[in-house]
């Protein structure tokens, strides 16, 4: 599924259309607040943002957000920034588009500048939505916003880490992936934490994920998806890996070092 990391190749490559001018927009009506097909046409886009998992597309009068469910995925002038998800289908049908949007100035009128392609239909286009509601963004992380963010949490740490109110950007596989390198069991409650293992995750997320980013994104960790799926070993000490679910989500550790 897509998660920060993802979103933000996405939003790099989204910075192709900045300078254009939008010429038409269809949008599937079941996923989008009205009028946005109405409102973008004849627009610049003037800049690209993207805070956690939600990429927004700024005009000088309005802001186009892309939210992201379980599947989904963008493509940008006719080529995907990204081929594949875990959970995506490789298969790209056009009666899965949730949103196409052209451009003047693109190399080819009739590919879209912009297109989401999503079969589940989870995710959710906005028309100028604030983003107060999210936390820390991902790459703004440090142990003394992390430490602060948590206080007065009571829940385990991985359903914590999934709260996007909390961090922002983090999904299943990268909060595994941050408590793994962190040494921090996902089950551990929140107000158990040591000063040391809160540090420990902070300096997971900034030295990690951006690994992760330049590796391809959220399927290049340690915990790779084969890995998790199959449920192997642990690549730092040889235990046997576990599973569970946590918050409603599968959970994959050590719990040898994850402690
Ligand atoms: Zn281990």
């Amino acid at each position: 599924m897509p998660e920060g990391l993802e979103a933000e190749i996405w939003r790099s490559a989204l910075e192709s259309l900045v300078g254009r001018t939008i010429t038409t927009v269809w949008i599937d009506e079941r996923v989008a607040d009205p009028g946005i097909a109405v409102v973008l046409p004849g627009a610049k886009v003037e800049r690209i943002e993207r805070t956690g998992k939600v990429i927004r597309v700024h005009t000088p009068d309005h802001a186009l957000g892309l939210h992201f469910g379980m599947t989904g995925r963008v493509i940008v002038d006719g080529a995907a920034p990204i081929e594949s998800l875990e959970y995506a289908s490789d298969r790209d049908r056009p009666e899965w588009d949730r949103l196409r949007l052209h451009t003047a100035g693109a190399a080819d009128s009739d590919t879209s500048a912009l297109r989401v392609n999503d079969p589940r239909r989870l995710g959710h286009l906005s028309l100028d939505d604030d983003l107060d509601r999210l936390g820390i963004d991902i790459f703004r992380v440090d142990a003394d916003l992390l430490a602060t963010a948590l206080v007065g949490r009571r829940a385990a740490i991985k359903t914590v880490l999934l709260d996007q109110g909390v961090v922002a950007g983090l999904g299943n596989l990268c909060a595994d992936e941050v408590l793994w390198w962190a040494g921090v069991a996902p089950h551990r409650s929140v107000d158990e934490l040591t000063e040391q293992q809160v540090g420990a995750i902070a300096a997971a997320i900034t030295g990690r994920l951006p690994v992760m980013l330049a590796s391809g994104g959220s399927t290049t960790g340690e915990l790779d998806p084969a890995r998790r799926h199959a449920l192997g070993a642990c690549p730092r000490d040889g235990a046997p890996l576990q599973r569970a679910t946590i918050g409603g989500r599968t959970a994959v550790w050590c719990p040898q070092h994850q402690q």
